[in-house]
């Protein structure tokens, strides 16, 4: 699982029913997401906040 970084280097991780998830990173299992935001370079969304 290799989530292409957006802008600045840092890609964002959403909730699959957020509309501003990108493609890439948009349908990850809520297990998958827990594991995309102890990687490096990826920070939950800010508007569904997917880590709440
Ligand atoms: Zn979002």
């Amino acid at each position: 699982m290799q989530p292409s970084p957006a802008d600045g280097g840092v890609a964002l991780l959403h909730r699959a029913n957020c509309g501003l998830y990108t493609k890439e990173i948009g349908c990850l299992s809520a297990t998958e997401g827990q594991i995309a935001m102890a990687a490096p370079g990826i920070e939950p969304c800010q508007v569904c906040r997917p880590q709440d």
